[in-house]
């Protein structure tokens, strides 16, 4: 059987291990299906796919794109091509915003007082960089306890370094991906942080919108697993799951962690990259 894993994240992102090291970690917990899903660029996908090639893995390229602003609703986007001309586009300009933004929250933290190397933060932090590379610089320099720590007291939402992201909705994503022959998934919705009746008519938009997949099996939805699953299918939404691998820290999920509560893991893999095919010819 299929044994997936359809969300983490290299250093092309926030993540510590190059696709390379991904695919090691990915074989050695018995995982035979994985996806690299980068914040909002697709830069690491070409290595991603080598490795999972030499190393006999089952391999979709993917992307996490950041919505909705301050609201952190992200869209999973399977089946994108590296080399897409208004993909690329896209991430280039988020990727500006992104560098402005680090930017004005570096200044305000050195403003405050804490003394980081930003421009060395930068040079080092791969293709898309964002708060978490602050937060690691923080505890790097004992002025933090630990990554939530940081994001507790300083650049969280509504602390003295926040800084707002620009806002892109999320519907805009969907549609966007669907014209480029991607499959649009709803990333970890137990994380979004919105009442049910806010999700509930928000689903239905994204539904009308082109979304195809929920991603029920996340550490986040733990507690929730059969509701979610149940949302799912009943919306006629593909089944997803992935551990969000960022750096092996109990903060994020451990690569294959969700395997053992998906039950239906197998099938679910199998009917996402039938999806993903079709789509290719759509
Ligand atoms: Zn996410
Ligand atoms: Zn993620």
């Amino acid at each position: 059987m299929m044994r997936p894993d359809l969300h983490m994240h290299s250093t092309f992102s926030d993540g510590t291990c190059t696709p390379w090291e991904l695919a090691r970690l990915v074989q050695r917990a018995d995982v035979t299906m994985f996806s690299v899903t980068d914040h909002d660029t697709m830069a690491g996908l070409a290595q991603a796919a080598d490795a999972a090639y030499e190393r006999g893995l089952a391999f979709l390229p993917g992307v996490e794109i950041s919505t909705e602003g301050d609201e952190e609703v992200h869209i999973l986007g399977y089946g994108v091509q590296q080399d897409d001309p208004v993909l690329s586009a896209f991430f280039q300009q988020m990727e500006e915003e992104r560098i402005q933004r680090f930017r004005t929250m570096g200044q305000r933290l050195l403003d405050l007082g804490y003394d980081l190397p930003l421009d060395e933060i930068m040079e080092n932090a791969g293709a898309s960089i964002g708060r978490p590379h602050l937060a690691r610089a923080l505890v790097a320099k004992g002025y933090a306890r630990d990554n939530q720590d940081a994001f507790r007291r300083l650049i969280g939402k509504g602390c003295p370094a926040y800084v707002p992201r620009a806002y892109f909705a999320a519907s805009k994503a969907i549609t966007m991906l669907r014209e480029r022959h991607a499959v649009p998934v709803a990333a970890h919705p137990g994380l979004i942080r919105w009442p049910q009746e806010k999700l509930t008519p928000m689903l239905d938009v994204w539904q009308d919108a082109g979304l195809m997949g929920m991603e029920v099996y996340h550490p986040a939805n733990q507690e929730n697993y059969p509701m979610w699953d149940r949302i799912a299918r009943e919306r006629g939404l593909l089944v997803t799951g992935g551990s969000d691998y960022h750096d092996g820290t109990p903060g994020h999920g451990l690569i294959g962690e969700t395997i053992p509560a998906w039950r239906t893991a197998g099938d679910d893999a199998w009917a996402l990259f039938e999806a993903v095919k079709k789509q290719k010819h759509t």
